[in-house]
């Protein structure tokens, strides 16, 4: 105790060494966790998702009047899947968010996308690659479509999601000859949800059909090929 120097010997406290103060920080509510992008599959990691492609994307005819051509037979995504000698094996793999965003559609097993999610991430949230290699206008969002899912977790439209959470496990729903991840992207307006999507079958309801046609085929949403999204920079 003796040894300590008497307070009155340390310097005076000058106010321009003082921390700033909690005014010249940013406001808490513009603090947000870094821009990333995920694999979507637990079981490869994003520089080696080219390695398990078994169908790649294949886009449609663009219209003159710049819709798609109403011929739905190009592949609008990219196939991701692996065959083993029991060919089960990739059923059950962890989907994971490609990114930070909200679920805009959970729908349970309805042709030809079988049990599938889509998920928006916002303008603000989109790596700044990615903006400018599509070109997406200053507010749109970037929807990414997981489909033939086996499950999907309990998930609700408008429900956040973080890169990289589990969002469900791969199966062979939907119009599919083996398990895969059928994966697409595309930038459109925010706040798109789809409450029901299936076509090709004869108990189609009318909104079904509306929201098929919508994504895929109206012009509304941009079409590209997910191995853009997988680009690091
Ligand atoms: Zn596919």
């Amino acid at each position: 105790m003796t040894s300590l120097p008497p307070t009155s010997t340390l310097p005076p406290p000058t106010p321009t060494a003082l921390p700033p103060t909690s005014t010249s920080l940013p406001p808490t509510s513009t603090l947000q966790p870094p821009i990333t992008i995920c694999s979507p599959l637990a079981v490869q990691p994003l520089d080696k998702l080219s390695e398990i492609i078994t169908q790649p994307f294949k886009p449609p005819l663009v219209l003159d009047n710049g819709t798609y051509k109403e011929e739905d037979a190009t592949h609008h995504g990219l196939d991701l899947g692996y065959y083993t000698r029991d060919k089960q094996l990739f059923t059950g793999t962890p989907v994971l968010a490609a990114l930070d965003g909200k679920i805009a559609a959970v729908i349970h097993d309805r042709p030809p996308y079988g049990e599938m999610l889509i998920l928006e991430t916002p303008f603000e949230r989109l790596p700044v690659e990615v903006i400018a290699s599509q070109e997406i206008p200053t507010g749109d969002s970037l929807y990414t479509l997981y489909a033939h899912l086996q499950n999907t977790q309990p998930l609700e439209i408008g429900q956040s999601v973080t890169c990289g959470q589990p969002l469900a496990e791969t199966g062979l729903t939907g119009w599919t000859g083996g398990p895969h991840l059928h994966f697409e992207t595309r930038w459109g307006p925010a706040g798109q949800t789809f409450a029901a999507m299936a076509y090709y079958v004869a108990d189609t309801t009318d909104e079904e059909r509306a929201n098929y046609e919508k994504w895929r085929m109206s012009g509304v949403f941009q079409l590209f090929d997910p191995l853009e999204l997988f680009k690091q920079p």
